[in-house]
């Protein structure tokens, strides 16, 4: 087959659009999830594998650089081997994260570093920012939104009952964050609960704002969410 000189410059055309839609931007990414867990939900599937005692607030997965066109990159250069003890992040933003940031699964000699690592290695490197900042944003920011209290003052609280998703968008509007949900099963019947709400953050860090449309619930079906006690 020959190509014209028009059917050549649209093919180069789409491949550069398309290249640049599932990499990122010039800067690598345009904002981060800030992504709040709740502890049972992660603990109430099967061979989660968690540590006996499970906190009762949300606390933090991770934060993670996206893209406008959905792209999330990951594992760039600049990992760590231990994050505890590679001298990168003080004594007082490290004590913020064994309160915040707890790793809920057993591991090894410091499950909770080990649990950072693994977060810095594969989204935090992608940040362009050094190990201290880095952190200390992600603990300050996840300490602004006090997400239970949020729910709590909407009427929404882990009572093991279902939530209208309209009535979570509702307490969640300033946000307009993303709602993960996953399944759990109760009394021979299997149920949508809140797992992850992912905030966006602003690309340096510094305030957690809306994502800019409503609020999405993810893997939620259609139905009523359980919040699991
Ligand atoms: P990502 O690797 O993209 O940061 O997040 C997904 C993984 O994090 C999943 O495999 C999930 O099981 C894991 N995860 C979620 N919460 C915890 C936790 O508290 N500790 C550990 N070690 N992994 C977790």
């Amino acid at each position: 087959m020959k190509l014209n000189g028009a059917a050549v410059a649209t093919v180069a055309v789409v491949t550069l659009l398309s290249f640049l839609a599932g990499t990122s931007n010039a800067q690598g990414y345009d904002f981060f999830y800030l992504v709040m867990q709740w502890p049972r939900a992660v603990c109430n599937q099967p061979r989660s594998n968690c540590r006996a005692a499970v906190p009762q607030t949300f606390t933090i997965h991770g934060m993670w650089p996206q893209t406008n066109s959905g792209g999330s990159p990951q594992n760039c250069p600049g990992s760590l081997r231990d994050v505890r003890s590679s001298g990168r992040v003080d004594r007082t933003t490290l004590g913020a994260m064994d309160r915040q940031w707890p790793n809920l699964k057993r591991g090894g000699r410091d499950p909770n570093s080990q649990f950072w690592t693994h977060e810095w290695n594969k989204h935090g490197t992608c940040s362009r920012m050094q190990p201290q900042d880095y952190f200390r944003r992600v603990v300050d920011r996840a300490a602004s939104v006090d997400l239970l209290r949020l729910l709590r003052s909407n009427r929404i609280q882990p009572d093991n009952r279902l939530y209208r998703q309209a009535d979570i968008e509702a307490a969640l509007n300033v946000y307009d964050p993303v709602v993960k949900c996953n399944d759990v099963r109760s009394g021979g019947r299997s149920y949508k609960q809140i797992h992850e709400i992912r905030f966006c953050v602003q690309r340096d860090g510094n305030r957690v704002v809306s994502c800019g449309r409503r609020t999405q619930f993810r893997s939620c079906g259609n139905g009523d969410i359980r919040f699991s006690r």
